[in-house]
């Protein structure tokens, strides 16, 4: 039972942002649009394996989706959390293709792909050990509970090719159509239920009620951007150009002439990601290119909160 569902990671919201408003001769593009590639592959392997679990997974067990705990004065995060009667799996997901070699000795993951490029990585296996010893430590505290926790990581790619030399490695390493036969090895690894039903649920509402979206990420500070390095106007959805205005209750595109109803959404959303977590109408009216009468009736539509009065009135999501 899917107890807690996958949101899209707002970092990977915010690099789409940013690809789409930042200056297209920028020197930062390249490493914008390669980090967004990365995590869109990566997100794209955690939904394949949430699809995979929808089918196959008993309803018995309690799915948690990308959960991120508080821990001391940081999070820390789990991609996705089994929870049964008798132990906690962790499945730490990878979506590369290639070639994947994981080192014990140096605990280092070397992924080699096309003409024989090779990048190393973390090992993923420690870091499902540190997430697994973390949880323990956040149960204790918070549920008083000692229950054995296991960890594994399930490469979703069919086309990857996985090698480790270190055959204890064998154990906690999958391919995501094995996931099913690894979790019956764990289940009977931990045959004792620790907790009673009505338990496991209450510790399912816990975890999820202990859930701390990610919210702190200041994009343009982290590619030493400011705002003067992007466009915040009204993008055409079709041409891509910021050559878009507002004729006769439509954007109208000066560069395609395609219409468009709506572009003043994505404007108003790309200003959240990157630039304030709220908007006042003067902004919004520059922005827009619009009068504040028209700014407004547009706004309202759109159902965000109104805060303070006319003149000094912000809006947030
Ligand atoms: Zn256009």
């Amino acid at each position: 039972m899917i107890v807690k569902e996958r949101e899209i990671p707002l970092r990977l919201r915010k690099l789409e942002s940013l690809g789409r408003c930042l200056h297209r001769s920028h020197p930062a593009r390249q490493p914008i649009l390669e980090e967004y590639k990365r995590r869109k592959s990566g997100y794209r392997g955690e939904l394949a394996f949430d699809r995979y679990l929808d089918t196959y997974l008993s309803e018995d067990y309690y799915v948690l989706r990308n959960l991120r705990l508080p821990v001391r004065d940081s999070f820390f995060q789990i991609d996705t959390l089994i929870l049964s009667p008798a132990f906690l799996l962790i499945a730490e997901i990878k979506n590369h293709s290639g070639s994947i070699t994981l080192d014990s000795k140096f605990n280092q993951m070397t992924h080699t792909f096309q003409e024989n490029e090779t990048v190393i990585f973390n090992d993923p296996l420690l870091q499902a050990k540190l997430q697994a010893s973390l949880l323990d430590d956040w149960l204790e505290n918070h549920a008083k509970l000692s229950i054995p926790i296991d960890y594994l990581v399930v490469f979703t790619n069919p086309s990857v090719h996985i090698d480790t030399p270190t055959p204890a490695y064998y154990y906690k390493v999958c391919r995501m159509n094995s996931f099913l036969e690894k979790l019956a090895s764990v289940k009977k690894h931990f045959p004792k239920p620790i907790v009673t039903p009505k338990e496991l649920k209450r510790l399912a509402k816990l975890l999820t009620k202990n859930h701390n979206p990610e919210d702190n990420i200041n994009i343009l500070e982290d590619f030493n951007l400011t705002r003067a390095d992007i466009h915040t106007g009204v993008q055409c959805p079709a041409c891509s150009n910021f050559t878009v205005k507002r004729v006769s209750g439509y954007w109208r595109c000066s560069s395609c002439l395609k219409k468009s109803r709506e572009a003043h959404i994505q404007a108003i959303d790309d200003y959240f990601l990157l630039i304030d977590c709220s908007i006042s109408n003067r902004t919004l009216c520059d922005i827009l290119c619009l009068s504040p009468s028209t700014a407004r009736r547009l706004i309202t539509t759109l159902h965000l909160h109104a805060v303070g009065s006319y003149r000094g009135r912000h809006y947030t999501k």
